[in-house]
């Protein structure tokens, strides 16, 4: 026996037409959705409206807020309560 696996619009149901796949995530939530273009519209509207990402930003580009906390060795520590500062 022959399988046919059809996948339909999540919103609308209907068959025959072409489906695109998203993953939702906010909200606390995280949905996967298989959308026509009809109903995916609102999300690639939503997509053009947010702010993009820098192109070739990646984690080394990023700002990262540890680099404006002092790290204290803990050499230093010890050396600071041997003075009894600490
Ligand atoms: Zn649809």
């Amino acid at each position: 026996m022959a399988t046919v696996e059809v996948t339909v619009c999540d919103m609308c149901h209907q068959m025959g037409k072409q489906t695109q796949t998203f993953t939702i995530e906010g909200a606390g939530m995280l949905a996967t959705l298989d959308l026509c273009p009809e109903d995916a519209a609102p999300l690639l509207r939503l997509q053009e409206a947010a702010p993009k990402p820098e192109v070739g930003a990646g984690v080394r580009g990023r700002p990262r807020a540890r680099e404006t906390f002092a790290a204290t060795t803990m050499e230093e520590i010890d050396a600071l309560k041997a003075s009894g500062k600490a």
